[in-house]
């Protein structure tokens, strides 16, 4: 995995608590460039979608629930090992494992609304990055 793009969402927990900046600032600090960004709330129809690798998995129904509770941010970021350098800086799932300085433990309430997703291999850094973003939106210049 030595890919240059990852994809990661602000969830809703974070963007209440007006933590957009802070986390986007932790992004930055760290060497990630922002590719594309939009802020969106999603419908329970694509929250399903994006989190169908986890269907049978008994937090399925509440995590949907929690990922459609407000807006998101969703951000294409580009660096060098870009998905194993973004999953050490978000740092674990569930927070209290987390280290010291990672995105989750400062900023996520729960295992469930741990502040931001990351994805986990490069194929799926371009699968989510395509869920959200279209070439015209990475290359809107004119
Ligand atoms: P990660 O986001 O670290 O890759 P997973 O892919 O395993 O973790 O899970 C996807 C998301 O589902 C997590 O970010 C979290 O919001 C939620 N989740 C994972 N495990 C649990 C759990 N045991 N209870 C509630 N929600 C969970
Ligand atoms: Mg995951």
């Amino acid at each position: 995995m030595n890919g240059k793009i990852t994809f990661t969402i602000i969830k809703p927990g974070a963007v209440e608590k007006e933590f957009i900046g802070p986390i986007l600032n932790i992004i930055n600090e760290n060497g990630f460039h922002i590719v594309a960004m939009k802020l969106l709330h999603l419908t329970q129809a694509e929250a399903e979608a994006f989190y169908a690798v986890h269907k049978e998995r008994p937090f399925y129904s509440s995590l949907v629930e929690s990922m459609t509770s407000g807006p998101i941010v969703v951000a294409i970021l580009e660096k060098d090992n870009a998905v194993e350098e973004y999953r050490k800086l978000i740092g674990a799932t569930d927070p209290s494992q987390a280290e010291e300085g990672t995105i989750r433990k400062l900023y996520a309430e729960s295992i469930e609304a741990n502040a931001v997703h990351g994805s986990d291999s490069d194929e799926n850094a371009i699968i989510e990055g395509n869920f959200f973003f279209s070439t015209s939106d990475k290359f809107f210049k004119s």
